[in-house]
């Protein structure tokens, strides 16, 4: 018998695993550009705005692997209800709940 064991955390884990690798090669190929002359063809502007969004993301999955770790993982950082899997699954490394997130963003 072979275990076929669907577990959504797991999924997300990997997901969360591959965004960092990604986003932490993107950070270094951003940062290289950014001191070579011409910042790799780079607007100064774009290339600063794509540095801080990219460290963004590789602080907040590498936070939500971490949460992930101590069992806290899903749970919203400001009304500490369960957030959504739909939502886990479209953004693994939220942090708050939709409605906290408006409250925050809007
Ligand atoms: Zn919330």
């Amino acid at each position: 018998m072979t275990s076929t064991v669907h577990d959504p955390i797991e999924e997300l884990r990997t997901t969360l695993e591959e965004q960092f690798r990604r986003h932490t090669d993107q950070l270094v190929h951003l940062t290289l550009c950014s001191q070579q002359p011409d910042r790799g063809d780079f607007d100064d502007d774009i290339l600063e705005a794509l540095v801080v969004s990219s460290r963004q993301v590789v602080a907040d999955t590498a936070q939500a692997l971490r949460r992930m770790a101590d069992g806290s993982y899903g749970i919203c950082e400001r009304c500490a209800t369960d957030i959504p899997l739909q939502r886990l699954e479209i953004l693994p490394h939220a942090r708050f709940c939709v409605p906290c997130q408006r409250k925050r963003t809007g």
